[in-house]
């Protein structure tokens, strides 16, 4: 494996387990959250997500966020391409929802963005515990995903693999 491939991976582990994270810490429930590639996308954390079109955002926020903080690639690379996925396109989405001019769309999403850095900060050591057993596993079911988080070994998976409807492969 070389080195590019194994940085890219890494950043991609510490993004999914900033959304996954958040959501836990705001009361969602975190179903899957997988650094196995699919088409287009390097990963994924599927969670319910809150009501709260600030709460979403902060969810939205913590994956590019935890990215550059863990240091595998930098914090203008991330934002430069938040853009082109689908976070970038949720954020305006939820943006639209809440502010009508662009200075108000800016003012918002800079407060969204603060936000969510100081809650990536707050819960980094459960971040980067989640970031290492999804290097290790590649994916995490809810009840591995719930151990890696508690600092519990990872229980094997009892239930057989599968495909859902988005071509994603599972294990619950
Ligand atoms: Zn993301």
């Amino acid at each position: 494996m070389n080195t590019r491939y194994r940085r890219r991976r890494a950043a991609t582990a510490y993004h999914e387990a900033g959304h996954a994270v958040i959501a836990h810490m705001l009361g969602c429930q975190v179903m899957l959250v997988s650094i196995v590639r699919q088409g287009n996308t390097r990963g994924r954390a599927h969670s319910d997500s809150p009501g709260d079109p600030e709460q979403n955002a902060w969810i939205l926020l913590a994956g590019p966020t935890a990215q550059w903080m863990s240091g595998y690639c930098t914090r203008r690379v991330v934002w430069r391409y938040l853009w082109r996925v689908s976070d970038g396109q949720d954020l305006g989405e939820l943006l639209d929802r809440v502010a009508t001019s662009d200075a108000e769309k800016w003012a918002t999403c800079s407060k969204w963005v603060t936000d969510a850095e100081k809650l990536v900060k707050k819960h980094w050591h459960v971040i980067d515990r989640v970031a290492r057993a999804l290097l290790e596993h590649r994916r995490l079911a809810a009840v591995q995903f719930y151990a890696a988080l508690n600092g519990d070994a990872i229980p094997p998976l009892s239930i057989p693999r599968g495909i859902d409807e988005e071509g994603w492969l599972f294990s619950e």
